[in-house]
C-alpha cells in the first residue's frame, strides 16, 4: 500500500509540474496576444478620436473639446479621455479619468517630445490599466495630445481564468491517474507477481523436475532466477534424500523428520494413514470477524505431524474452534498445515451434549482420574458413559465412511477419549492395521476394577492389534488387568493378548520430543536475563516450573517443598525465586477450577509467610506461553522442578534438558512421571513429601558444573536417542508389521 501511494504521490507530482509548465506558458502568450490586441485597439480609438479633436482644438474651442471628451468616455473599456496642449496642460478631461493622469503626465511629457504616440500599461489605485497618448499636430508641429486610458483589468481576468481551467483540469487528471495506477497495480502487476509468489511456492513443494516459468517481457530475469531456484531446489532435495536414505543404513544416527519421512515412505509405501484422535492439529478461531489457527500445545500433535506430513493422509479429530466449520468443506474436511498442506484434516463436529459427556464427564471426570491416580475420585455417571459411547460410534461412522474404498488401512486412534473405536472398527473392517496409543498412566487392575464400564472399555481397546503406553510399567498393569477382567490368553513372551482369535500386541513406546541439536534453530534464541525482568524476577537463582492446571501435576505439593526449603535454608530468601508457569486448563470441570483457586492461595499464603517488601518467593502465572518464551525460560532458569503426583510422560521434562545447550542447570524430577525412567540424570523425588523436594532444591542449587554438566550430558543424549520421529517410527512399524 505504502509503495502504491508513492507511485501515485510521484506521478502526481511529475504531471502538476508539466501541467504548471504548459500553463505558465499558454498564460504568458495570451497575456501578449491579448495585450497586443488592447494596444491596437486603442491605437485605432485614438486616431478617429483625434479627426475630432483635432478641429476645435485648432479653434482653441476647449467647451467643444470638453463636450467630445465627455460624449466619448463611456465608449467600450475607455475609462477616461483627456486633451492636453503642447505644454502638457489639460484643456479637457473626462470625469473618471484617474486624477494620476492629469496630476503627473510624465507619459504626455515624452510623447509631447518625441512627437511619437505610445502606450504603458499601468496599475493606478488596483485598476490595471492602459494608458496610451497619441500627439496631434498643426503646421508641422506638435499642437497637442489625446490621452485614452483603456480598462485592461479584463485581460488578468482572462489570465486568471485560464489558471483556473487548467487547475480543474490537473484535479481531474490527478484522480484518473491515481484511479488508474491503483488498478494497474491491483490487475495487473499484482496478478503478475502473484503468479511469481505461485512459482516459487511450487517450486519450494514441487516433488518433480523443474519447469519452465512465463512472464512478461520485463519480468524475465526474475522468471529466469526462479527457474535456476526451482533446479537449484531439485537437486537439494534429491541430494537430502538420497543422503537420508544413506542414513538409514546407519541406524545409530539420530531420527530427525527427513529420515521418519524416508523411513515411512519405504516402510509404507502407498498405503494410507488414518490418525483419529479428539484433538484436532489445527484450530480455527474467529474474533471480531478476523479468523486465525492455532496449534495446540500437544504432544501428541508433534507426534503425529511428522507421519501425516510424510504420508499425506487423513487426520480425524473433533473440530473444537469456533470457526472450524466455516473453514472447512461441506464434509468438514480441509488441506493442512494451513500454510503448506500435506494431509487432510478431517472434523467430527459434536453437539454440546455429546461434549458434555464424551470430554468434559466420561474422558476428563471418570477415565482421567481413573489412570492418573492422583487421589481424586472418578465419577462415572451413565448419562456420560452414554455420550461416550455416542461420541466413539460417530467417530467409526465417520472413520468407515472414510476407509471404504482403501486397502489395508493404517489406522492410528489416540488416547482415552476413543477406547471404544478399536473394536468398533475392526468388526466391520477386519484387514484394517490398528493401532491405539495410550497417552496416560495404566492403573493397577485393582484400581482399574472399580470402573463400571471396564469390560467393554477393556473389549474396545483388544480390538487394535498394538496398544502403546509410555513405560513397561503400565504395559504391565494393563495385562494385569486384562488378566483380571476379561478371558483370554496373554502370552507374557510376547506381550500379547489374544482373544477370538484376535491378537493384541502390547508394547512401550516412550514418547518424546523433536530434540534438536542445533542451536540456531528460530525458537532457541539466546536467552537475555532481562526477559526475567518482565515476570517478575529479580533474583540471581531461579527455580522453574511449567504446567497445565492439574492436579495431577502436584503444584500444590510443589509449593508445600518451596515452603520446606525456605524455612530450612532461610539464607536463600531473597536469593532465590520459583517461576510456576501454569496456563488454565479444563475450565469445564469443577475440580480444574478448585484446583486453580487452590494453587493461587497457596502461593499467596506462601509470598505472605516468607516475602518482603522487594521479594516474592513464588511467582504465579496463570497463563499460556508459547514454545519460544518456555525455551527461553527454560535457558535462564538454575533448576526446573516438576512434581506431577502421576504423568504419563512430561514433556516439560525433555524439553527443559534439549533447551540446555550449555548443559547446565539441574532437573528435579517426581518419581511418578514417565519421563523419570528415561532421564536417568534427574534428581528424582516423591512429589508427596516436602522434605525430599526442599532437600532436592537445596542440592540442585549447590550442585556443581561439572556434575551439572555430566548429568544434563547423560539426559540429553537419552532424549536425542529416542526422540519424537523415532517414537512415531517404532509405533508405526510394529503396527504396519502385524499380520
Ligand atoms: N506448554 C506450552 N505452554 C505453556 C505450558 C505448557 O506450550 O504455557 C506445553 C509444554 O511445552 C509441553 C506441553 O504443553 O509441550 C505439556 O506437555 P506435558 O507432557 O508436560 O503435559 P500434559 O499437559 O500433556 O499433561
Amino acid at each position: 500500500m505504502r509503495q502504491i501511494l508513492l507511485i501515485t504521490l510521484g506521478t502526481i507530482l511529475v504531471v502538476s509540474l508539466i501541467v504548471f509548465g504548459f500553463t505558465f506558458n499558454q498564460v504568458n502568450e495570451e497575456r501578449l496576444d491579448l495585450s497586443a490586441d488592447l494596444q491596437y485597439r486603442t491605437r485605432l480609438l485614438a486616431d478617429s478620436l483625434k479627426e475630432s479633436v483635432e478641429p476645435s482644438y485648432n479653434q482653441n474651442s476647449t467647451s467643444t473639446l470638453q463636450r467630445i471628451v465627455d460624449k466619448f468616455s463611456d465608449r467600450e473599456r475607455i475609462v477616461g479621455l483627456a486633451v492636453f496642449n503642447n505644454r502638457g496642460v489639460p484643456l479637457a478631461s473626462s470625469v473618471d479619468i484617474p486624477a494620476r493622469v492629469i496630476e503627473n503626465p510624465d507619459f504626455v511629457f515624452s510623447a509631447l517630445d518625441t512627437g511619437e504616440a505610445a502606450g504603458v500599461f499601468e496599475n493606478i489605485e488596483g485598476d490595471s490599466l492602459y494608458l496610451f497618448v497619441s500627439p496631434f499636430s498643426e503646421n508641422g508641429s506638435v499642437a497637442g495630445a489625446l490621452v485614452v486610458v483603456q480598462n485592461a483589468a479584463y485581460i488578468d481576468e482572462a489570465l486568471a481564468d485560464i489558471w483556473e481551467r487548467n487547475a480543474l483540469r490537473l484535479f481531474l487528471q490527478i484522480v484518473v491517474f491515481s484511479g488508474a495506477i491503483v488498478l494497474l497495480v491491483r490487475l495487473v502487476l499484482y496478478n503478475i507477481l502473484k503468479r511469481f509468489a505461485d512459482s516459487i511456492k511450487s517450486a519450494r513443494r514441487s516433488k518433480t523436475s523443474p519447469t519452465h516459468f512465463g512472464g512478461p517481457f520485463f519480468l524475465k530475469p526474475l522468471a529466469s532466477e526462479i527457474a535456476k531456484m526451482h533446479t537449484s531446489l531439485y537437486e537439494a532435495r534429491v541430494a537430502a534424500s538420497e543422503e537420508a536414505r544413506m542414513r538409514l543404513e546407519k541406524l545409530d544416527s539420530p531420527w530427525t523428520e527427513e529420515r521418519l519421512r524416508e523411513f515411512i515412505k519405504a516402510h509404507v509405501k502407498d498405503r494410507k494413514i488414518f490418525v483419529v484422535s479428539n484433538r484436532e492439529p489445527y484450530i480455527h478461531h474467529k474474533e471480531k470477524n478476523v479468523i486465525t489457527y492455532s496449534v495446540p500445545a500437544s504432544g501428541m500433535v508433534t507426534a503425529l505431524e511428522p507421519i501425516m506430513k510424510a504420508c499425506g493422509g487423513m487426520w480425524i479429530a473433533h473440530g473444537s474452534g469456533n470457526a472450524d466449520r466455516e473453514t472447512a468443506d461441506a464434509e468438514g474436511k480441509l488441506a493442512v498445515p494451513p500454510d503448506e498442506p500435506h494431509y487432510t484434516l478431517k472434523r467430527v463436529f459434536l453437539t454440546e451434549r455429546e461434549v458434555k459427556g464424551h470430554y468434559v464427564g466420561f474422558s476428563n471426570e471418570a477415565l482421567w482420574p481413573l489412570c492418573l491416580m492422583a487421589h481424586t475420585r472418578p465419577i462415572f455417571r451413565k448419562e456420560d458413559w452414554v455420550e461416550y459411547r455416542r461420541v466413539n460410534g460417530k467417530f467409526a461412522e465417520t472413520l468407515l465412511s472414510e476407509i471404504r474404498d482403501v486397502q489395508q488401512p493404517i489406522i492410528l486412534i489416540q488416547d482415552l477419549h476413543l477406547s471404544l473405536l478399536p473394536k468398533m472398527i475392526k468388526e466391520n473392517r477386519p484387514d484394517a492395521q490398528i493401532g491405539l496409543f495410550w497417552h496416560i498412566p495404566w492403573p493397577s487392575a485393582e484400581s482399574f476394577s472399580i470402573c463400571p464400564q471396564r469390560k467393554e472399555i477393556l473389549l474396545g481397546m483388544l480390538g487394535a492389534d498394538v496398544i502403546g503406553f509410555h513405560t513397561q510399567q503400565y504395559c504391565n498393569n494393563f495385562l494385569d488387568t486384562i488378566g483380571k477382567e476379561i478371558e483370554s490368553k496373554i502370552d507374557f513372551e510376547q506381550f500379547s493378548v489374544t482373544r477370538d482369535e484376535h491378537q493384541t500386541f502390547i508394547k512401550p513406546f516412550p514418547i518424546s520430543i523433536a530434540f534438536s541439536t542445533e542451536k540456531a534453530i528460530p525458537t532457541v534464541t539466546a536467552p537475555d536475563s532481562k526477559e526475567l525482568e518482565k515476570f517478575g524476577v529479580h533474583t540471581k537463582l531461579l527455580g522453574l516450573g511449567v504446567d497445565r492446571l492439574d492436579y495431577t501435576k502436584g503444584i500444590l505439593e510443589r509449593f508445600k517443598g518451596i515452603e520446606h526449603f525456605f524455612l530450612k535454608y532461610p539464607s536463600y530468601r531473597e536469593q532465590f525465586t520459583f517461576l510456576q508457569i501454569a496456563p488454565v486448563s479444563r475450565l469445564e470441570v469443577l475440580k480444574y477450577r478448585e484446583y486453580g483457586e487452590a494453587v493461587t492461595a497457596e502461593a499467596d499464603r506462601i509470598n505472605v509467610a516468607f516475602g518482603t517488601r522487594d521479594w516474592k518467593p513464588i511467582i504465579l502465572h496463570k497463563k499460556y506461553y508459547n514454545h519460544e518464551m518456555l525455551n527461553k525460560l527454560y535457558q535462564l532458569a538454575d533448576l526446573c522442578l516438576i512434581t506431577s503426583v502421576h504423568d504419563g510422560m512430561n514433556l516439560v521434562a525433555k524439553e527443559f534438558v534439549a533447551a540446555r545447550f550449555d548443559e547446565q542447570g539441574a532437573l528435579i524430577l517426581s518419581n511418578f512421571a514417565g519421563a523419570s525412567k528415561d532421564l536417568k540424570g534427574a534428581l528424582l523425588v516423591n512429589p508427596y513429601s516436602a522434605e525430599e523436594t526442599a532437600e532436592a532444591i537445596s542440592a540442585a542449587l549447590n550442585m556443581s558444573k561439572t556434575e551439572q554438566r555430566r548429568r544434563m550430558k547423560l539426559m540429553r543424549e537419552s532424549v536425542k536417542n529416542y526422540n519424537v520421529y523415532r517414537w512415531s517410527a517404532e509405533f508405526i512399524k510394529t503396527v504396519t508389521n502385524v499380520e
